[in-house]
């Protein structure tokens, strides 16, 4: 049994994800102490344990301790299977996340899977399903993953009531990855979403983009969505040759416009400054689909604490697997793939 200190690092939900997965991965049954133990609100919420319980049921595995706040859980796992799973979290807790906890396991099962998740699909903190579906799966699929994901309602803080589906194959032939640069800017496009809020909500946002990143006006497009509740994200497009990166402001209750327009711009602009290929967040998502496969290496800003914290994790399972190497604001991970090490 391998124990792994939730709060070590980042302290958040991903340490406990990412144990989950490579304890259901590599048969090894994993206890998970202090729980989230850095977040305002510790211990497991309604989206975690979901996540928790989702991992269990892809790997026939037993757990101990799986309740609402809980801080400690076991998981006993038996291997991948595939299957047709439903998972409501039933608040407004981000489905991305519940997905990202059983992807890496049902992509080690024998035969495809089929699954539909509700819940929020537009949280602050979390990666948007745009950010999977144009950033993290391609880059996904060049390492040999199979994985289609569909937005079927939109989900939003407080309410929820959102919902995604995602067909997974197993995975077959294991790709090494080699990210270093994003090649030649072919486009580049932002799109403010509202849901029950009044409009000027969303042409404020977009004049404020306009007007931040001196973008033209077929540049910046506003779409009404439905959903359970109010809600409203800008979600931007950088289109590079090698890789789209997804930047994300969510708005928020008593949260200008002006200020959401203002926050997706800032992150928007700190993008274009650098060079690096793979934004901060997707540098820390892609090191557990590496480390699982083939391995490989990838130039990132300088990494964040959620990625050295998930490089501990993976440590903790396969071996120092994770190398970073900084260089002037920029760094290079490189990953030595399970399947590379046992070849
Ligand atoms: P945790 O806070 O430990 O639950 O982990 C949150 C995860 O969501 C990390 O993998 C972050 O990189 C990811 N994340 C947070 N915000 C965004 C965003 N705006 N776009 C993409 N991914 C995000």
């Amino acid at each position: 049994m391998i124990t792994i200190d939730g709060s070590q690092g980042e302290g958040g939900g991903q340490i406990l994800r990412t144990s989950l997965a490579l304890s259901a991965i590599t048969g090894t049954p994993v206890r998970i102490e202090r729980i989230r133990a850095r977040r305002p609100k510790p211990g497991l919420q309604r989206q975690h344990l979901v996540a928790v319980q989702a991992a269990a049921r892809v790997c026939n595995g037993h757990l101990d301790g799986a309740e609402l706040h809980s801080r400690e859980i076991v998981l006993t796992p038996q291997a991948p299977c595939d299957g047709t799973y439903e998972f409501d979290i039933g608040s407004a807790g981000s489905t991305t996340l519940v997905l990202q906890t059983v992807l890496p396991i049902l992509l080690c099962a024998d035969g495809p899977s089929q699954l539909r998740i509700r819940g929020g699909t537009h949280n602050p903190m979390a990666p948007p399903v745009e950010f999977l579906q144009e950033s993290f799966l391609p880059v996904l699929h060049r390492i040999g993953i199979a994985a289609t994901l569909d937005l079927a309602r939109h989900g939003f803080y407080p309410a929820g009531g959102g919902a995604i589906s995602a067909g997974i194959q197993p995975w077959q032939a294991r790709v090494p990855l080699q990210l270093h640069e994003r090649g030649k800017a072919i486009g580049r496009h932002a799109e403010v979403l509202l849901a029950n809020l009044p409009a000027h909500v969303a042409s404020r946002e977009a004049q404020a983009l306009k007007h931040g990143l001196h973008w033209s006006h077929a540049e910046v497009d506003e779409r009404e969505v439905a959903a359970d509740g109010p809600g409203n994200a800008i979600i931007a497009r950088l289109r590079h040759a090698a890789i789209t990166t997804v930047i994300t402001a969510v708005g928020e209750l008593r949260k200008p416009a002006e200020q959401v327009a203002q926050d997706c711009v800032r992150q928007v602009q700190r993008h274009l400054q650098g060079d690096a290929p793979v934004c901060q967040h997707l540098a820390d998502q892609l090191l557990l689909p590496l480390a699982i496969g083939a391995g490989g290496s990838f130039r990132t800003v300088a990494p964040s604490e959620h990625t050295r914290t998930n490089a501990a994790i993976i440590a903790a399972f396969l071996g120092p697997v994770v190398d970073i190497a900084e260089q002037g604001g920029c760094a290079v991970v490189s990953v030595r793939g399970r399947q590379a090490q046992a070849g």
